[in-house]
């Protein structure tokens, strides 16, 4: 399973975070097919969600950031919830540059209570990981370090993937600051430092500590048949009729997790007959 590590470093003054993402990416990458740049930008902006989604509040909170830029993977989207559960697509699995293009970056928290909290800023930057830490200076106003990687074997699959993230608190010495960048630059390059030793092997390591709080990653679809059913049922039947009638059946793919259900005739006449007199199938 993958893990997340978190502590405090720098006498309290600097969090620090590791994680280890080596299944999830890999997981991701056979289902959606994806080939190593395509697979290495998705990765770490999974990772890099999975690090934002562990300061959630509540378990059904739910985080969601869209990178709509001109790179050759096209947009992709990742979301992750307080239970660290991470989905995500990439619009173009066949990408041979990993380059980000110009474009923007927009993050949505919705905590369910009420409205959602949107931000948006601009790509300023070909690499991953400097959009996320532009986006933690606008929306923080505080120096956030992130190092993510994806590295493969020989024959294209993810071999390890994960991230280390740095974070002064508000108030850190000027001193503190300083040495959260420089762990910070050792770690640049960070899937090649990934070819040696997982991310949560690197935290161990280099910063001699042990974790404080240790939670687990996944890469887990919100999708079932029953979902996908109720929000069929929520169309009406005569529309749903008209495509059994033009289509003999009714597909429905999911981009998350490149999933496909199928409903014919008999399935739509038990849908419906189960139904409750409100509409509502729960
Ligand atoms: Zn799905």
């Amino acid at each position: 399973m993958d893990k997340l590590l978190r502590t405090l470093i720098e006498d309290g003054q600097v969090s620090l975070v590791a994680i280890d993402s080596t299944e999830m990416v890999r997981h991701a990458q056979i289902i959606h097919n994806l080939t190593e740049a395509s697979a290495r930008v998705f990765g770490r902006i999974l990772t890099v969600m999975s690090y934002m989604s562990c300061w959630l509040k509540g378990e059904h909170s739910e985080l969601s950031v869209n990178f709509k830029h001109h790179g050759e993977t096209g947009e992709v989207c990742v979301s992750g919830d307080g239970n660290l559960y991470m989905r995500g697509y990439v619009y173009n699995p066949f990408a041979q540059n990993e380059e980000i293009g110009k474009g923007y970056m927009t993050v949505v928290r919705d905590d369910n209570y009420k409205r959602p909290f949107v931000g948006t800023c601009e790509m300023v930057s070909k690499d991953v990981d400097e959009n996320f830490e532009y986006y933690y200076r606008l929306s923080e106003q505080l120096p956030t370090y992130i190092r993510t990687g994806v590295s493969f074997d020989e024959h294209g699959l993810c071999q390890r993937a994960g991230g280390i993230f740095l974070q002064p608190m508000p108030g850190a010495s000027d001193i503190a600051k300083q040495s959260a960048k420089l762990a910070a630059d050792d770690f640049s390059a960070f899937s090649e430092r990934l070819k040696d030793k997982a991310a949560c092997d690197l935290f161990k390591e280099y910063f001699s500590v042990d974790a404080t709080e240790e939670r687990d990653i996944e890469y887990r679809c919100r999708c079932s048949r029953e979902y996908i059913a109720g929000v069929l049922t929520s169309m009406g039947k005569a529309e749903l009729d008209e495509i059994i009638r033009a289509e003999g059946k009714i597909n429905v793919h999911c981009h998350y997790c490149n999933s496909d259900y199928d409903f014919f005739e008999e399935d739509l006449e038990e849908l419906f007959q189960n139904q409750t007199p409100d509409g509502d199938t729960d």
